[in-house]
């Protein structure tokens, strides 16, 4: 499927000991879901910042050698990424570094801004020289600017983000202070917790927190701002909490509780498996089929099965089963080999599966390729009637805060009816889930759904300057 996820971020203040790079390691690890394109890593050795970053994934990135290389300190970030703005180049890599009059600025951003190409625009028109082609270094330099006008960067930061539009989770890092900073709408999630030895940990998800042995203690507000400092977290007085960039209309990301975020995580105080198995539920209620197993598609498509087995009385199986070692270094067969890459990914258990009524349930349906596949599989495992059940709504429109959806043209819900799809794809059924259920299903009053509905929360880049800027990026590179 054509849908990638996006970035993790994740910070450290007040370890003690001086492995703190691999507390990062881990944190990252937890997140790797997030984004497998690159990854990197900066500590903070008493002001003086070290980093490593590369292509990869964590575990490609991070040698032994490499993590004993870096210095103990006592504040860290880190990062992972799949490319939404720019490409996947080196150039691009976070968290990105900036050094400046009055001292070092590191910082890690998950999201997209909206309006990146007109502040970059400004920026350049005024003399900056931009060295990436992410929105990220645009970010840094709003905040170095403002910085250099600032008497704290707290300051600066509140200041820079009154000119950033669009979704925007950041953990960033100067000699003294680890902030976290999120977008008033909420679009990505940003949470944060505290380990025993009085460290504080920041992260994208809660999942990441588990992983260092850091109990949650919130999710950063829409719009908040949290400062930590070295004596702040020595005397045990705690972090600071800015809040003027706080709105009551928030929109967090509907799609993070469907399929980016892990189920073990928790996103504004809500269980992302409790999410699922409701979505899954739902389907069952609206799209009730006789049938002898319910089967889920790994990974996301797992928790939503449970849910229509539960709500439906049919049993649940494992029908599928993931090869968990098919990663990013993969080789796709070739056309001559005449296999795909579904069925390297992914093998039919045929006791559970020959001669079954099958319920099987996946989290989205982009081309349609990927669920045509994957019935085929079903078939020749011997089942004999597939039902198609989609934890969430048809995907018709272009993300712009921080996913990277396929283009409108190639989302087979923007040309064909749901019975259509089903003819295309094999199944002798479909149901989607009603648009109308993303509320019950994700407890959240508000949310983005954009990508369903083609309602956005906020102004989106118009055709035209997308257009100019991509050609403008791709003369860069
Ligand atoms: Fe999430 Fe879709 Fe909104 Fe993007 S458009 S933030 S993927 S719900």
């Amino acid at each position: 499927m054509s849908i990638h996820e996006e970035c993790g971020v994740f910070g450290v203040i007040g370890n003690p000991n001086s492995d703190i790079a691999r507390d990062v390691y881990h944190g990252l690890y937890a997140l790797q879901h997030r984004g497998q394109e690159s990854c990197g890593i900066v500590v903070n050795d008493d002001g003086v910042f070290a980093s490593h970053k590369d292509l990869g994934l964590v575990g490609e990135v991070f040698s032994e050698n490499i993590l004993s290389s870096l210095p103990g300190g006592r504040m860290a970030i880190g990062h992972v990424r799949y490319g939404t703005t720019g490409g996947n180049t080196v150039s691009n890599i976070q968290p990105m570094v900036v050094s400046h009059q009055k001292g070092n600025l590191a910082l890690a951003h998950n999201g997209n801004l909206t309006n990146s190409l007109v502040l970059r625009d400004r920026l350049e028109l005024s003399g900056a020289i931009f060295h990436s082609t992410s929105d990220t270094e645009t970010i840094c330099y709003m905040i170095t600017r403002e910085r250099l006008k600032c008497a704290s960067i707290e300051q600066a930061v509140l200041s820079a983000v009154k000119y950033l539009k669009g979704a925007y989770s950041l953990v960033m890092m100067s000699a003294t202070k680890l902030l976290a900073v999120r977008d008033p709408m909420g679009f990505r999630p940003l949470c944060y917790g505290r380990r025993e030895d009085g460290s504080y940990v920041v992260a994208s998800e809660s999942c990441a927190l588990d992983a260092v042995g850091a109990h949650f203690i919130r999710d950063v507000l829409p719009g908040e701002m949290i400062v930590f400092t070295m004596n702040d977290v020595e005397s045990g007085a705690g972090p600071v909490s800015y809040t003027e960039n706080c709105r009551d209309h928030r929109t967090p990301c509907i799609f993070e509780y469907i399929y980016f975020a892990r189920s073990d995580s928790m996103i504004d105080s809500v269980s992302v498996h409790d999410t699922r198995v409701r979505a899954g539920k739902i389907l069952a209620r609206e799209y009730p089929v006789e049938a002898d197993v319910v089967v889920g598609v790994p990974d996301s498509g797992l928790d939503a099965a449970i849910g229509y087995s539960i709500q439906s009385g049919i049993p649940y199986e494992i029908g599928l089963v993931k090869n968990k070692y098919v990663g990013r270094s993969f080789i796709a067969p070739s056309q001559q080999q005449r296999t795909d890459t579904v069925r390297i990914k992914l093998s039919p258990v045929r006791s559970v599966l020959s001669g079954k009524r099958v319920v099987l349930i996946d989290d989205s349906i982009v081309r349609g390729t990927t669920s045509k596949r994957i019935i085929n599989i079903l078939r020749e495992a011997g089942a004999s009637e597939i039902h198609l059940r989609i934890s969430s709504p048809p995907f018709r429109h272009p993300c712009f805060y921080g996913v990277d959806v396929d283009s409108e043209d190639n989302l087979i819900a923007n040309h064909h009816s749901t019975e259509e799809i089903a003819k295309m794809i094999g199944a002798d059924s479909l149901g989607f889930l009603p648009i109308d259920d993303l509320g019950e299903m994700s407890g959240c009053a508000s949310y983005c759904s954009a990508c369903f509905d083609g309602n956005y929360p906020t102004a989106v880049p118009t055709d035209a300057r997308k257009d100019r800027f991509e050609r403008k990026l791709s003369q860069k590179e």
